[in-house]
Order: structure tokens, then sequence, then C-alpha cells
């Protein structure tokens, strides 16, 4: 049974992840290299017990217990020594995601699950890395974590039904609905997402109408709660990029990134969490 939690990355998914496991009560260890991200970090989780408790969702005191209960740490071993699940969730970079795993592997108790968050990459491919690629998985939760309801779990090939059952009751413990996918690159739900909002861009670049009434279209006219653009804008558009990047290579011409994407990176208009993407923002880090 997964009591403690240790979340790794501190940013836009993984605060909310870790906002999400403390609130059902679990314990929680939350590690970035960027202090500044875990200070970010802890203000987010602050914000959300203070609404939670203000829509009385939870009492004062159990909002103030569960906020007890997450240790912030800029070190690794810290943050995972007592784990019994892992979830990485550091920037959608394979080499990257490689070299925590090989740490994790190392710290974390040999009993503990290490999962990924990534959006599209091979839990497989992470797990082979590691001395426990049974025990690894990928559970791609969605963003704004809070509100969303559901998790991908991903099984890569060594995975076991073991984890898979715990990953499942974790899913349960935290009030989230599970889907259980066999590993493709991008998943079930990326692989579809990312295809619409690459071709919101490429019709934005092709004067086919304004970012607003794309959304717009998409949302009124096939009952999407948000347009693809504005939702681009929330994942972040250098996240979205990675991510295209990584389907183009693996799935092929389909899922080239739209241009305009490209360009909005390089200009540093990476979506709501810098203030510009395709929408402005009153921008609040
Ligand atoms: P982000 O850029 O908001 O946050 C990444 C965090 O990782 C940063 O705080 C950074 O300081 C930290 N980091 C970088 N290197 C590190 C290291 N070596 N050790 C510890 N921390 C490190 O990214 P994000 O949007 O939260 O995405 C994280 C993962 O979740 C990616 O794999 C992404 O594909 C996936 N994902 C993102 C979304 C989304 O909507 N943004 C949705 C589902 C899944």
């Amino acid at each position: 049974m997964v009591q403690h939690v240790s979340v790794i990355g501190a940013g836009t998914m993984g605060r909310g992840i870790a906002y999400t496991c403390a609130a059902a009560g679990l314990s929680i260890a939350v590690h970035d290299i960027d202090p500044h991200m875990l200070k970010t970090c802890k203000e987010y989780i602050a914000g959300q017990f203070q609404k939670a408790s203000e829509k009385e969702l939870l009492t004062v005191e159990q909002a103030n217990a569960y906020s007890e209960n997450i240790l912030y740490t800029t070190s690794l071993e810290e943050a995972t020594e007592q784990a019994d699940l892992v979830i990485e969730a550091v920037l959608e970079i394979m080499e990257l995601k490689i070299k925590i795993f090989k740490q994790l592997d190392k710290f974390a108790p040999k009993h503990a699950i290490l999962a990924t968050n990534t959006s599209t990459m091979s839990p497989t491919e992470i797990g082979a890395q590691t001395s426990r690629p049974s025990q690894c998985i990928a559970l791609h939760f969605f963003n704004p974590v809070p509100k969303m309801k559901l998790i991908e779990v991903i099984c890569g090939l060594e995975t076991s039904e073991d984890t898979v059952a715990k990953s499942f009751q974790f899913g349960e413990k935290i009030k989230k609905e599970c889907v259980r996918i066999n590993e493709f690159p991008g998943f079930a739900v990326s692989r579809m997402n990312c295809l619409i909002g690459n071709e919101a861009m490429k019709m934005v670049m092709e004067g086919v109408g304004s970012i607003k009434d794309i959304d717009k279209a998409m949302k009124l006219g096939l009952n999407h709660p948000m347009g693809p653009l504005e939702l681009a804008d929330l994942v972040g558009l250098d996240t979205r990029l990675r991510n295209m990047e990584y389907l183009y290579k693996t799935l092929g011409e389909t899922y080239r990134p739209c241009p305009i994407l490209t360009k909005y990176v390089k200009a540093g208009r990476l979506g709501k969490k810098t203030g510009r993407g395709f929408y402005e923002y009153n921008h609040e880090k």
C-alpha cells in the first residue's frame, strides 16, 4: 500500500501531483534542483489548501496537518529514502529521465515503484536502466492535476501485474480514474491531443481563423472544455514542443512540429507560465 510518495520536479505537474497526493492524506517529499521552484511549489500548495478549506472540502486543521506532511528538499537522496512510490515529473528529455531513474534506483527503497509522468516517452526504455524494470511504469497525470480525473497507467514491456495493481490502488486512493494503456509513443491521450494542437497551430499560420475563433470553434462546435491553443499555453509551449519532437521522431511526418510552435519557444513565449504564448496573461510566477 502506498503511504509515502516522492515527487521529483516541482514544476507545473510536480506541484499539482504533490498537492493531490497530500490532500489524500499521503506523506510527501518534493524534490527539485532549483530552490526557487520548490518555493513556488510550496506557495502553490499552500494556496490550494487555503482554497480547499474555504470551500469546506477540508477543515483548517486537516489542511495544516496535510501541509506539514510535505518535505521540500533539493536532495534527491533525502526525498526518496522513505518512498513507496516515486513520481518523476522533470522535463520531457529522455537522457534526463534516464539519469534520474538511475539515481532513484540507488536511493529509493527496494520495494518502491518508480513512475514517470512522461507525456509521450517509453517507460520500457527508462525502466531498462534500473535494476527493477518490473517496478517501473508511467503514470500520466493531466493538467491541472487537482481538477483532472484521469491517470493513464502505461505498462512497459517488463512492468509486473503487481506494479499495475498497486498503481490502480494508488489512483483510487487519490480519487482519480485510471485507464490501462500498453506502451506506444504518445500513449492514448497525447497522441491524439498533440495532433489536434499542432493542426490548430497550422491553421493560425495559414490564416484560417483568429486564435480566439479557432479555440471558440472547438469549444462550441465539439464541446471541448478548452480550445487547443489555450490548452497548449496551459501545458507550456516548451513542453509541447518536446512532446512533438519525440512523436515526430517515433511516429513520423504527421507529427512534425508546426513552425509557429518552434518560433514561439525560441522567442521565450512559453505560454501561461511566462505570461505570453498564443494569449497574454497577467504574469505572476
Ligand atoms: P516544468 O518545466 O513545469 O517543470 C519541470 C521541473 O523539473 C522544473 O521545476 C525543473 O527545475 C525540474 N528539474 C529539471 N531538471 C531536474 C533535475 N535534474 N532534478 C530535479 N528536478 C529537475 O515541466 P512540466 O510541464 O511539469 O512537465 C514535467 C513532465 O510532465 C514532462 O515529462 C511532461 O511531458 C509531463 N507532462 C506535462 C503536462 C503539462 O501539461 N505540462 C501534462 C502531462 C505530463
